[in-house]
C-alpha cells in the first residue's frame, strides 16, 4: 500500500508518500510559508531532481492540493493516479489522556483533538486543519492520527503527576505527558532488533537529542518516564528551549527586565537553551562543536552545561528502572554528535561503558558504537518518525 505521511505545522506542510511493502520513500516534501507572501514548495521524488517554486497558497487545503498535483505530476510524479495512495497518516502533537494509541480518524476523534488544543494551542489546530484538507481532496481514503503523546501514556502516576495541588489535575489535566512518542517508540524497538533480545526484556534509554530533545526510560516495552512534560519545554537543555529551571526565576527575570510571563515563556522557548547559554553564538550543534574545538568559551559553555544535562537524566533513569541494558542516541545531534556522544558516555564507567571509538565517528546507519565486552550496550539509530506513522497507519487501516 502506498501511504501519505503528513505532518501539519502553523504554516508548513512536510509529507513523504511511503511504501509500505518496501518501506521506500517514492517522495518527500515540503511547503513552507502558507498563508505567508512567498510560499514554496519543494518536492523530491526518489532517484530525481529536488525541485523547489514558489506558489501562492492561501491555506493548507491549497498545499495539500499542490502535493497530490507534484505525485500525480506526468513527468516527476510517482503515482499515475490518487487512487493509487491507499491511506494517509497524520502526525498529531498532543492527543491527552484521551489517546494512547493511534486511532483512524472520525468525527469523533476529531472533536477530540479539539477539546485537548488548549494543551497544544499552537499544534494541534494546524494538525486539523491538515486533517480536515486532505479529507476534503481524498474522500473515502482511510486516515490515521498518530500522536506524540501517546507512547507516553503508560508512565505511572508518580512518573506524571507534578508537585503541585492535585486539584490542578483533577481540574485542568496539569501532569507531565511527554512529546516525540513516535522516535522514542521506533528507536527502542529497532534497539533491540539490533541486539537480537525481546523488547519487552530490555531496560532502554532512549536520549532524541535534535532541535528539540528529550529523553526517555522503556522498561519492558513500555515507557516509564520521559523528560518533556505538560508542555515541550521541560526537560534537557535544547537548541533554543531552556528545559528544566527554578519556576521562581520566571517572575525574578520579569521584574528586573519588565517583561510579562507571555514574554519570558518566549525567551524560554526561543531565547534560551544552546543559543542563550553561548551567548548567542548558535543554537545549531554543528557550530557549538566546531567552537569547542577552538576553545571559544561560549561553544564550551554551551557544550559542558547541554551533556552535563543529559547525563543527569540518563543517571535518574538508570535509578528509575533499577538498571539500564542499553542507551540509545537519535535525532540531528544524537545521531551526528560523536563529541556529545563521548563527552557523555565517558562518565558512565559505573555502567561499564566501554566505546569503540573507530564506531562511535561512523554516521548514517544503525550501529552498537561500544566494545563487545562492554556491559552497558550503546546505540546509535537514525529515527524514523514518517517510517514508523506509515507502519501504524498500515497496521490500522488493514485491520
Ligand atoms: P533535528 O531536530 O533532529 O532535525 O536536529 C537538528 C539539529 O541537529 C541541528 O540544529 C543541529 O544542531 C544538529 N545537527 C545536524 N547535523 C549535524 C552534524 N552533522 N553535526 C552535529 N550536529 C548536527
Amino acid at each position: 500500500m502506498k501511504v501519505l505521511v503528513i505532518n501539519c505545522g502553523s504554516s508548513s506542510l512536510k509529507f513523504q508518500l511511503i511504501d509500505s511493502e518496501t518501506e521506500k520513500v517514492l517522495a518527500k516534501g515540503l511547503c513552507e510559508r502558507i498563508a505567508i507572501d512567498g510560499s514554496m514548495i519543494t518536492y523530491t521524488p526518489a532517484g530525481g531532481e529536488k525541485e523547489k517554486r514558489e506558489v501562492p497558497m492561501k491555506d493548507h487545503t491549497d498545499a495539500i492540493r499542490l502535493v497530490l498535483e507534484a505525485l500525480t505530476n506526468e513527468k516527476t510524479g510517482v503515482v499515475k493516479d490518487l487512487s493509487e495512495i491507499g491511506a494517509v497518516g497524520h502526525r498529531v502533537v498532543h492527543g491527552g489522556e484521551r489517546f494512547a494509541q493511534s486511532v483512524i480518524i472520525d468525527e469523533d476523534v476529531i472533536k477530540a483533538i479539539e477539546e485537548v488544543s488548549d494543551l497544544a494551542p499552537l499544534h494541534n489546530p494546524a494538525n486539523l486543519i491538515g486533517i480536515r484538507a486532505c479529507q476534503k481532496l481524498m474522500p473515502g481514503v482511510p486516515m490515521v492520527v498518530v500522536f506524540d503523546t501517546a507512547f507516553h501514556q503508560t508512565m505511572p502516576e508518580e512518573a506524571y503527576l507534578y508537585g503541585l495541588p492535585y486539584e490542578y489535575y483533577k481540574k485542568y489535566k496539569v501532569r507531565r505527558y511527554g512529546f516525540h512518542g513516535t522516535s522514542h517508540s521506533y528507536v527502542s524497538k529497532r534497539a533491540a532488533e539490533i541486539l537480537g533480545e525481546k523488547y519487552e526484556d530490555l531496560k532502554i534509554i532512549v536520549c532524541h537529542l535534535g532541535n528539540g530533545a528529550s529523553i526517555s526510560a522503556v522498561k519492558n516495552g513500555k515507557c516509564i518516564d520521559t523528560s518533556m512534560g505538560l508542555t515541550p519545554l521541560e526537560g534537557l537543555i535544547m537548541g533554543t528551549r531552556s528545559g528544566d529551571i527554578d519556576p521562581a526565576i520566571i517572575e525574578y527575570v520579569a521584574g528586573k527586565e519588565h517583561k510579562s510571563i507571555a514574554e519570558m515563556i518566549t525567551v524560554l522557548n526561543k531565547k534560551s537553551g544552546v543559543l542563550g547559554l553561548s551567548d548567542n553564538l548558535s543554537s545549531d550543534f554543528r557550530d557549538i562543536e566546531q567552537g569547542y574545538y577552538s576553545g571559544d568559551e561560549n561553544a564550551v559553555r554551551a557544550m559542558k552545561t547541554y551533556c552535563y544535562r543529559v547525563l543527569k537524566y540518563i543517571g535518574s533513569y538508570v535509578a528509575a528502572m533499577d538498571g539500564v541494558d542499553v542507551i540509545c542516541f537519535t535525532a540531528g545531534v544524537g545521531e551526528n554528535g560523536p563529541l556529545i556522544r563521548n563527552l557523555i558516555c565517558s562518565h558512565l564507567t559505573f555502567l561499564g561503558i566501554t566505546l569503540d571509538q573507530e564506531l562511535n565517528n561512523k554516521r548514517g546507519e544503525d550501529l552498537v558504537i561500544t566494545t563487545p565486552d562492554s556491559r552497558t550496550k550503546v546505540c546509535v539509530i537514525p529515527t524514523n518518525e514518517e517510517l514508523a506513522i506509515a507502519r501504524e497507519t498500515v497496521r490500522l487501516v488493514q485491520k
